[in-house]
């Protein structure tokens, strides 16, 4: 087909047109086959809804939805009838594991698009939206500082299509602004989503609140950062009316419909069960056995700094790098997040030949890449970083820098202190050279989420939430995949000590090469207050990204780093700290020790 495509192109045959007709007769049959199959359209209405939801085919729904809307006396009963009794298949599909989130979404689409088309006629009539037969109402938050809502989008999406009325507040959500809506709208549940680690004590804050306020509406937690533990141990004790944690948009209808049904006997099970873990909990943490921080110093990671020298960057300080698109970034994309996002279990490219995902995972994966294409050709994503060098030495656990117009004195680091048998008691402090040498880190912020705001909008506007969900997981894997990419171009030129290095993208997946990007806020390097050095020191605001009060980034799709350059840098988990290294910490960054502790509450408490 390329030959025949250049022949014709560059003129090369003065048969090249012919020859490429003949070839394309070969297709014609394909195209045939692959019409759409229409016959479903010759059913009843009911039957057609029933199949346009459960194919989540949105080409008819305002059609047949119209044509059922003549077959009953008002409106509302086409909602209440063929649309409920459509979702309710999917339901039962999907609880039956014969249907996939993303099959699932597309069914909320299309049942949003024919609800959103008889709003108009139901509202004629006078009738309250209330008046629906729904389950209940719900409301759905991403917590005050916290910016990701992927993990939300898609728990308003399943709840939605079971029948709940969701009320999605956004992202970055006061706690004074939930609860004064939650009793406004009366609703019967509170959904409280967050990301990053200190989300964690943002949402004890709303539950303490709820409880001051004496409230009594049931609390359900999810999103990436939440645990049951954490729920059990910090959350549930602070309210006394039911708290749940949620881990995972199938569970939410369970777990709503057992909560509306039985609400006094499933409370009493859940703090029973949350105080038992609770209790297991405390048992095991005095377990833990944590050795001094003077001690874990003197079994720091073994480097042997008199036979190393640190290759110099090709530039010292901060500046932008505007030259990379999205179209350059797609080969570097890790594609398994992504199906785990779509809960599609398995890893890339072995997922598509899985009994269970593998056809819907294909069928996704071709979706996404359209999505790609489309958003290169309309070039409605934009892709910005800055990158920074800087000369450095370490002072135990702080890094230092050497440059006196620095913005930027020293970066703190935290330790391991667990007593380890067998590997050292790491810090990220132990892969730069002590005083007396000239070492280097390196920053970076990433982000490909400008221009992300305007196309979630468009899609909202079209009640489109698959869409929404896709090109916002999209924009997150572009963001990761432009991290692996200019790291891999950080350690082959703009500081060059691996300009040899040749890897596979599925090497670059594993990260096996020389040298590591531990992200502040991650198990290595867990404070996450740390970023506004990161963003000082590389002027992140001049690429438009920015840190909450929580210091999480906005626009969300944006990811940030330190650079290690050396052979032994590697990642590992800061795990639990004592009391004689929060102390020390604490002078270090001339920060209080409470307000340390309220930072590090997840590896002093957790
Ligand atoms: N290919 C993955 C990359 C992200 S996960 C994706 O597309 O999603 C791996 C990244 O997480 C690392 O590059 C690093 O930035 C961060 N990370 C992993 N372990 C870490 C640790 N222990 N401490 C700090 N950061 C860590």
């Amino acid at each position: 087909l390329r030959d025949l495509v250049e022949d014709m192109i560059l003129n090369k045959n003065s048969d090249a047109t012919e020859k490429l007709l003949e070839y394309a007769e070969n297709f014609k049959g394909d195209k045939k086959e692959k019409k759409k199959d229409l016959s479903w359209r010759e059913a009843p209405f009911n039957e057609r809804i029933n199949h346009a939801l459960v194919k989540g085919i949105t080409d008819f729904i305002i059609e047949d939805v119209e044509e059922a809307r003549h077959q009953f006396d008002r409106p509302l009963q086409v909602i209440e009838g063929p649309l409920m009794d459509g979702m309710n298949i999917v339901g039962e599909l999907f609880g039956e594991g014969k249907m996939f989130l993303p099959q699932v979404v597309k069914s909320a689409r299309v049942m949003k698009q024919a609800v959103s088309y008889l709003q108009p006629f139901i509202e004629e009539e006078k009738e309250r939206n209330q008046d629906t037969s729904s389950k209940g109402k719900v409301l759905m938050a991403t917590v005050k500082g916290d910016v990701h809502d992927i993990g939300k989008n898609i728990v308003s999406v399943v709840l939605a299509c079971n029948n709940f009325d969701v009320i999605d507040m956004g992202v970055m959500v006061p706690c004074e602004d939930i609860l004064k809506r939650a009793k406004e709208e009366k609703v019967d549940f509170i959904g409280l989503s967050g990301l990053i680690t200190p989300s964690l004590d943002e949402m004890v804050h709303v539950a303490k609140e709820m409880e001051r306020l004496e409230m009594k509406i049931p609390l359900l937690i999810g999103g990436a950062t939440t645990s049951r533990v954490h729920t059990a141990v910090k959350i549930d004790p602070a309210y006394s009316g039911q708290v749940l944690h949620v881990a995972d948009a199938s569970k939410s209808v369970p777990a709503a419909q057992k909560i509306l049904s039985t609400p006094d006997q499933f409370k009493t099970e859940t703090k029973e069960n949350y105080e038992r873990m609770r209790e297991n909990y405390h048992r095991k943490k005095e377990k833990k056995e944590l050795i001094s921080l003077a001690r874990a110093r003197e079994l720091r990671t073994p480097i042997d700094w008199e036979s190393f020298s640190s290759s110099e960057p090709s530039f010292l300080g901060a500046k932008e790098i505007t030259d990379v698109k999205v179209s350059d970034l797609i080969e570097y994309i890790d594609w398994s997040p992504f199906f785990q996002t779509w809960r599609l279990k398995g890893s890339y490219p072995k997922i598509f030949k899985d009994e269970k995902y593998g056809e819907e995972a294909l069928k996704l994966f071709n979706e996404a890449k359209e999505y790609l294409h489309q958003i290169v050709d309309e070039n409605s994503l934009t892709c910005k970083a800055r990158l920074g060098f800087f000369a450095c030495h370490r002072e135990d656990d702080d890094i230092i820098f050497q440059a006196k117009n620095s913005p930027v004195e020293k970066l703190c680091m935290l330790r391991n202190q667990r007593k380890l048998e067998t590997s050292p008691n790491r810090s990220l402090a132990d892969f730069i050279a002590p005083q007396g040498h000239t070492d280097y880190i390196g920053a970076f912020i990433v982000t490909s989420g400008i221009g992300l705001d305007k196309l979630v909008e468009k899609y909202k506007a079209q009640n489109d939430d698959y869409s929404v969900i896709m090109v916002q997981a999209l924009a997150d894997r572009l963001a990761e995949a432009f991290a692996e990419y200019l790291h891999l171009k950080v350690r082959k030129e703009y500081w060059g000590y691996a300009s040899e290095e040749n890897l596979s993208a599925e090497e670059l997946i594993k990260e096996s090469y020389a040298g590591i990007r531990p992200a502040p806020g991650y198990a290595a390097c867990p404070d996450h207050t740390e970023k506004t050095k990161l963003f000082s020191l590389l002027e992140g605001s001049k690429i438009g990204v920015h840190l909450t009060e929580s210091f999480a980034m906005t626009p969300a799709s944006s990811v940030s780093g330190w650079y290690f350059s050396h052979p032994e840098s590697r990642y590992f988990n800061v795990g639990n700290i004592a009391d004689d290294q929060i102390q020390d910490y604490a002078i270090r960054k001339c920060m209080s020790e409470k307000e340390v502790r309220r930072w590090l509450a997840p590896i002093i408490e957790g």
